[in-house]
């Protein structure tokens, strides 16, 4: 028989299972409460339950847990980079950043990437697979243990992309945010994509309030498509529609995240043609100097040219912030330390 993955289960999924081992209705609140609650890292530590059923569940079970093998603190502003290690071997990367308003955490949706953006270091070596929700999931946890802090933020802008691993991401979102969990609300939640049309058209329907952000890069197709190959599948025409109806489904406001490139998607012209291309969309601009990726040759732009986009996007009636940096002398940009690591740099 395989083992099952409990913490990947829904609380649903964990009643039945316990009801076919015998045991009582109640036990699966108890379980339940020492995986997502108290975040136990083996079955013996789950001391109300009687020998024979942590026997069981041990036989039955596997209990995925994370290995930190690399931190890596930011003396500018405290940002950690986590590297942690998954049971097959394979290394993931998360990052933890403290706000006035809380901590955010910054987590992988899948070992690699298959998209291919240009300027991104995840995708480099391509798709090794995907996450389960229980590999997302403890990234929170192990995280929370190790700070000692509560996560009140999530964004899933790790490495992967989170609508090519749909399931398990939508099965992470209603897990952590279980009132029996950790209970972090979804509002407090940003799935960014780089544009999977049908995947948002799903997760528009999935009843959950997170915040979606796009990987928009371009004001026009044909900006777009030398930075990312996914926007030969889905013209910008549709992705945009899609968002639209996200935000028609949900009421959230959809983030547009803009990397500047030098000399590639960032000037005057091209912000004039952002501004007229979200004139209606309620959405709001997040402007990221794109962080330079060894591999590739693209420069951040300009601090002025970078101001100057801004600057008409906010002429032109739309909301805009630019990124604030954090952990720039900790690799803290997308799929750097995971690589520099695989390099045994
Ligand atoms: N696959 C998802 C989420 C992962 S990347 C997506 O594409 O949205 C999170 C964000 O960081 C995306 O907007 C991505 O385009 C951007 N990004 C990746 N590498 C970058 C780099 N080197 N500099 C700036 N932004 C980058």
């Amino acid at each position: 028989m395989e083992k099952k993955d409990i913490k990947s289960l829904y609380f649903p999924e964990l009643c039945e299972m316990l009801l076919e081992m015998g045991e009582k209705p109640f036990r699966a609140g108890q379980v339940f409460g020492w995986l997502h609650q108290k975040l136990v890292t083996d079955f013996s530590q789950m001391t109300d339950l009687s020998k024979e059923l942590r026997r069981k569940l041990f036989d039955q079970c596997f209990l995925t847990v994370l290995k930190p093998v690399q931190v890596k603190v930011s003396r500018i502003d405290g940002t950690c980079k986590y590297l942690f290690k998954l049971a097959d071997g394979n290394v993931i990367e998360s990052v933890w950043m403290r706000y006035h308003h809380g901590s955010s955490i910054c987590i992988s949706s899948q070992v690699g990437c298959r998209m291919g953006c240009r300027f991104c270091a995840s995708t480099l070596d391509g798709l090794e697979r995907n996450l389960t929700a229980a590999e997302m999931l403890e990234q929170v946890y192990r995280i929370e243990q190790l700070t000692g802090e509560r996560v009140s933020h999530i964004v899933i802008m790790g490495s992967g992309e989170p609508f090519d691993n749909y399931d398990q991401v939508v099965r992470f979102l209603r897990l952590i945010s279980h009132e029996r969990g950790l209970h972090i609300s979804l509002r407090n939640i940003t799935v960014s994509t780089c544009g999977i049309v049908p995947g948002i058209r799903r997760f528009a329907g999935e009843g959950l309030p997170v915040t979606l952000a796009l990987s928009l890069h371009a004001p026009n197709d044909q900006v777009r498509k030398t930075l990312m190959p996914v926007a030969g599948s889905y013209p910008l025409k549709e992705v945009l529609a899609a968002c639209r109806e996200y935000f028609e489904a949900t009421g959230r406001r959809v983030t547009y995240e803009y990397s500047l490139v030098k000399g590639v998607n960032d000037n005057p012209g091209e912000a004039r043609a952002l501004a007229r291309l979200l004139k209606d969309m309620h959405g709001h601009v997040n402007l990221i100097p794109v962080n330079p990726v060894k591999e590739r040759a693209f420069e951040r732009s300009d601090k002025r040219a970078i101001k100057e986009f801004k600057e008409i996007l906010e002429k032109e009636g739309i909301a805009v912030t630019v990124r604030r940096e954090m952990g720039r002398d900790i690799q803290g940009a997308c799929g750097q330390l995971r690589r520099s690591f695989l390099e045994g740099g």
